[in-house]
């Protein structure tokens, strides 16, 4: 039954919600921390951060080799964990998830598993967009095969040249890697149309889903995607593990990434048959603990609901952009009508760092810099930006905070 976004923020508890972040309350210089750093990690409920303290209070044991019942009651628990994620993205079976240490692990996995695939006058296509994690693993991967690196252009809007894709994408095209969401600027990126395009000619799809994940609910079977990742510390988790969802029948074909224990069959001298998947993907002791918290985050977030999250966080993606370039001087970068709550600025000709420790100082919390993506601060020619990433939790009073931090940072750096 469609609801109107007016009934769904009603249900929408802000108050309630940030209770849930013991965080939020803390001072930072002596003044309530604002947090809008949330592209480059997310904060954690309680909920997850209990999951986290009974892990270690209660059943902490190896998995997946012990007769005893801690083992058995973490195994259960980690695998309780993979079936969260694979219900979230709506993965057909749950050995197509693959437990990692995060985003860059994934992408390894899979640069790692293609150099057997690849020769000379193949192509690999990413784009403009990409964060470092998502364009040097490539290039190392082109490096060992002979396959030519090709890069999807993008305008001053931020966003990515769909008619140069389709200049791009030949017979030679067999791997396109493109983030759902760029976290630099935020554009929300055309991947059905991308993955349309590189199935026609046979090329395989990894979309990296580190930005959009917080925001959105992904559907890789509606996607029709090959491999989709995405990090926990993003999306209310914590660090150090993450997902790649892969296809049955390219993780069957992939070549395993890590040897080790937990991803063989049979070993010898004379040879080692590897496990099934999922295990021939997770080499040695996984992030047990952390697997387990990845699945209660995701439980948090289906919670509060995407549509809630979506709805709320654009209504202050609106106040800030309005709010923001009424500060004279200020410039916005990455300006797509289709883009999640980043909003990556400069002010005048002052470095982005300096806005950055004056907002420290008042207890605002944004990231400066290049965000891993220099190409993208090439394209603009700038070094950096000042980035304000805003999650669901954050409110137009923080907001506020922040114009008003601007705006004295400006006085004092002018
Ligand atoms: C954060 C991020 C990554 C890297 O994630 P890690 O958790 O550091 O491995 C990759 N791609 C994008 C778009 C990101 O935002």
């Amino acid at each position: 039954m469609p609801q109107s976004g007016l009934d769904l923020l009603a249900m929408f508890n802000i108050n309630e919600i940030r209770k849930d972040f013991p965080i939020l309350s803390r001072k930072v210089n002596g003044k309530p921390l604002v947090y809008f750093d949330n592209a480059a990690t997310s904060q954690t409920p309680q909920q997850v951060i209990d999951v986290i303290v009974d892990y270690y209070s209660n059943y902490n044991a190896n998995i997946h080799r012990g007769v005893h019942t801690l083992s058995q009651e973490a195994t259960d628990l980690y695998e309780q964990a993979r079936q969260k994620i694979q219900a979230h993205f709506n993965a057909k079976h749950s050995h197509e998830i693959i437990l990692t240490s995060g985003t860059t692990d994934s992408i390894n996995l899979i640069a790692n598993g293609f150099s057997s695939l690849l020769k000379k006058g193949d192509d690999v296509i990413v784009s403009a967009l990409e964060h470092h994690s998502n364009i040097v693993p490539w290039q190392m991967l082109c490096e060992r095969t002979g396959a030519s690196l090709k890069v999807i252009p993008m305008n001053l809007e931020g966003e990515l040249i769909m008619s140069e894709y389709d200049k791009l994408i030949s017979k030679n095209t067999k791997l396109v890697f493109v983030n759902h969401v760029s976290n630099a600027l935020g554009t929300i990126n055309p991947i059905e149309y991308i993955i349309k395009k590189a199935h026609a000619v046979g090329a395989a799809v990894l979309i990296d889903g580190a930005q959009s994940t917080p925001h959105i609910k992904p559907d890789v079977q509606d996607l029709d995607v090959d491999f989709y990742v995405a990090s926990a510390h993003k999306l209310c988790g914590p660090t150090g593990v993450g997902m790649l969802y892969g296809k049955q029948d390219w993780l069957n074909k992939l070549p395993p990434y890590q040897g080790g224990g937990e991803m063989i069959a049979e070993v010898t001298f004379e040879k080692t048959t590897y496990a099934d998947l999922p295990h021939k993907f997770e080499a040695g002791t996984p992030n047990i603990c952390g697997g387990i918290a990845f699945g209660a985050a995701i439980d948090y977030m289906n919670a509060v609901g995407f549509n809630n999250i979506a709805l709320y966080e654009n209504e202050l993606l609106e106040y800030a952009t309005k709010a923001l370039l009424d500060i004279e001087g200020l410039k916005i970068y990455g300006t797509s009508k289709q883009k999640t709550s980043v909003i990556s600025f400069n002010l005048d000709d002052i470095h982005p760092y300096d806005v950055g420790t004056i907002l420290d100082k008042l207890g605002i919390a944004v990231r400066t810099g290049h965000h891993c993506a220099q190409p993208i601060m090439d394209f603009y020619k700038i070094p950096g930006t000042v980035r304000a990433s805003i999650s669901f939790y954050n409110t137009k009073e923080e907001i506020d905070a922040l114009v008003t931090g601007i705006k004295k940072a400006k006085m004092m750096l002018s």
